[in-house]
């Protein structure tokens, strides 16, 4: 059932962490403009109308075009949102968040159904966007106590092998989702061979999933 994403569901959009990689920016200000809810292009917005969507054995991707956790986000939208999952119980619901520290505001309200996940693209500190570090995102999802966690690296960015493999052990995610950026963005890429070493190591305690795998751009 966690294997495949079958849905994507966006009754919030928008972002203000600002990454160099974010095709979600791009494609709400241009391609998606016609639709309401992107009229204003990326700017964070609830789209009640969404919330009375239902799904029936899915796994959705919730708020894909967009973070429902940044801190700029009101608490009363994330309830809103995690109220509406509580009516497609047959389905699994996975958030991805640049800002995990919020997730446990949330902890004694969110439904069984859930996945929740953070995004670390490595252990290293490059400045790519103006989310919070990736070892502040990894402090915070050891701290949280969840049962059904998942790291995605993705973009992957090059990281210290021994140090980042600790770090996904430490967060014991139910699984981590692994890939390159889908387009050139001048991200310090590991190479190919490095990336697989990672995804061996991982797949020792936990399950990975292959999402786009190639070569480094030069
Ligand atoms: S966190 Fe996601 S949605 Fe937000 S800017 Fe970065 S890539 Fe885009």
């Amino acid at each position: 059932m966690l294997d495949e994403i079958t849905k994507t569901w966006n009754p919030v959009i928008g972002c203000l962490h600002n990454c160099s990689y974010c095709w979600a920016r791009g494609l709400a200000e241009t391609r998606l403009t016609h639709i309401e809810k992107y009229k204003d292009g990326f700017k964070p917005k609830l789209a009640e109308y969404e919330l009375s969507k239902r799904f029936r054995k899915k796994y959705v991707f919730a708020v894909d075009m967009g973070d429902l956790f940044g801190d700029w986000v009101p608490k009363e939208w994330i309830l809103k949102v995690l109220d509406a999952i509580k009516n497609s119980p047959s389905s699994y619901f996975l958030f991805l968040t640049k800002n995990p520290k919020r997730y446990s505001e949330f902890l004694d309200v969110y439904p069984e159904n859930l996945v929740l996940g953070a995004t670390i693209e490595t252990n290293r500190e490059y400045k790519v966007s103006n989310a919070p570090s990736t070892h502040e995102r990894y402090k915070s999802m050891v701290d949280l106590s969840y049962p059904t966690k998942l790291v995605s690296i993705e973009p992957i960015i090059d990281f210290d092998l021994e140090e980042f493999v600790k770090w996904i052990k430490d967060i014991q995610p139910i699984q981590v989702h692994v890939g390159y950026a889908n387009y050139n963005h001048h991200l310090p890429e590991p190479s190919l061979s490095k990336t697989r070493n990672l995804m061996a190591l991982l797949s020792q305690f936990t399950k990975v999933k292959t999402l786009r795998i190639r070569e480094k751009y030069d």
